[in-house]
């Protein structure tokens, strides 16, 4: 069991130090989870401390490929009105 950086991932460094597994590394482009390391904090905290850190929402997937973080979480924007802010401002 094993959590996932994908390539939204920026490259803050924030989460690398806070693994006590020691499963993640920088891969070519960003930050990556040796999956075969990642024990998902179990043993050691309630939550998973690379997703508890990690400012980017969607960035650090579980297991079944879910955002730990999902649109919204860390904004407290809901998604839809983000889109449409974006939208306004691409319109400009
Ligand atoms: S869930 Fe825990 S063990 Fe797995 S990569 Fe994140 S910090 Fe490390
Ligand atoms: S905390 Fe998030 S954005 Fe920062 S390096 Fe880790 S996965 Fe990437």
């Amino acid at each position: 069991m094993a959590l996932k950086i994908i390539e939204s991932c920026v490259n803050c460094y924030a989460c690398e130090p806070l693994c006590p597994s020691k499963a993640i590394f920088m891969g070519k482009t960003h930050f990556m989870i040796n999956p075969r390391k990642c024990t998902e904090c179990e043993d050691d905290y309630k939550d998973p401390q690379c997703a508890s850190i990690c400012p980017i929402e969607g960035a650090i997937l579980d297991k079944l490929g879910a955002p730990i973080n999902p649109p919204g979480s860390l904004t407290g924007i809901p998604p839809e009105r983000m889109a449409e802010a974006m939208a306004e401002l691409q319109a400009h």
